[in-house]
């Protein structure tokens, strides 16, 4: 991740230099974090910038706003045209993460955020690549729990929810995995640190519900689409973690990491071999040809940043 991003940040509803995008030490979400966001994707392809499920995301943002009545006074349709121009603002070409993030201002130490609270949004938008490096990743399940719906809900992508993340990414690093999948608080499979998770076994593909401690992901919802449309069953269903020794194949998906094979879990070697499967292969290969605008029937996903 880069320091300094686009030229500019949308602040409000006004092109801010990048230098100028501040706040007061006193803002509520620096203190409390309440502020939600979302982590979207511009693919350079085809002589342009392709915003994967741009309006997809700013209702997710709105939602997870809504579960903690944080005011959002732009609607999902302003903040994708706002994005767009951004980005042009920016003139931006090459691959890139769009973040817009809606947080409380000052509001002193007052835990009622209501409707009538101060809030502001930005959206930053900044060069980016790969997530994880290398094809495979080493996973670990962590000593760490998921969050819960009965204490902070994962279904809104809120700032504060990241705490949860950071002590899991920190346990799996210091012990040299490159990620960490945590199990809710019944001992099932929930997600990966900022990934949700998928297991193919005998041929079929299995995803935990999303009942009460995963997020929404987008990605996933996508690669679900994507496996049905290539003739696979997929369910969703509860995943103990004993199953996860004896997949077949296990990958990730998220905004950043995109669809990740998983090699190892807790050193147990994935499939016969670790290598990426075929029915992983398949569909990420089927989203790398959607995102880079090489897939007629899935461009509605697409919203091009640039007129041609
Ligand atoms: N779970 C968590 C905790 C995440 O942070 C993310 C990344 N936003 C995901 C799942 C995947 O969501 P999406 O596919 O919408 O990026």
């Amino acid at each position: 991740m880069k320091e300094k991003g686009g030229e500019f940040v949308w602040f409000d509803g006004k092109f801010v230099k990048w230098e100028d995008a501040k706040v007061p030490v006193f803002t509520h979400a620096l203190h409390y974090g309440t502020a939600v966001f979302e982590g979207i994707r511009g693919y350079a392809a085809k002589n342009n910038l392709y915003i994967f499920r741009l309006q997809d995301h700013m209702e997710r943002l709105h939602r997870s706003a809504g579960v903690y009545s944080i005011s959002l006074n732009y609607s999902a349709k302003e903040l994708a045209s706002a994005t767009v121009e951004l980005l042009q603002k920016n003139k931006m070409k090459e691959s890139c993460y769009i973040r817009p993030l809606t947080f409380v201002g000052l509001h002193g130490i007052d835990l009622n955020v209501t409707k009538s609270s101060p809030t502001h949004t930005v959206i930053i938008t900044f060069p980016f690549a790969k997530y994880f490096k290398g094809e495979g990743i080493k996973v670990c399940v962590s000593s760490w729990r998921r969050i819960n719906d009965s204490t902070t809900p994962p279904l809104a992508k809120a700032a504060g929810n990241y705490l949860n993340s950071i002590m899991a990414t920190q346990e799996s690093k210091r012990n040299g995995y490159d990620e960490s999948i945590l199990l809710d608080l019944s001992g099932n499979v929930s997600e990966a640190s900022g990934e949700n998770i998928f297991l193919v076994r005998r041929g079929k593909i299995y995803t935990p519900h999303l009942a009460d401690s995963a997020l929404e992901g987008i990605t996933r919802e996508s690669a679900i689409k994507i496996a049905k449309d290539l003739g696979y069953e997929v369910t969703e269903r509860p995943i103990s973690r004993t199953e996860l020794y004896m997949a077949d194949e296990i990958f990730l998906t998220g905004t950043a990491a995109e669809i990740v094979s998983v090699s190892s879990v807790d050193g147990h070697v994935v499939g016969n071999n670790g290598k990426e499967g075929p029915v992983t292969k398949g569909i990420r290969e089927m989203y790398e040809k959607i995102v880079s605008a090489g897939a007629k029937e899935y461009m509605n996903w697409l919203t091009p940043v640039w007129q041609t």
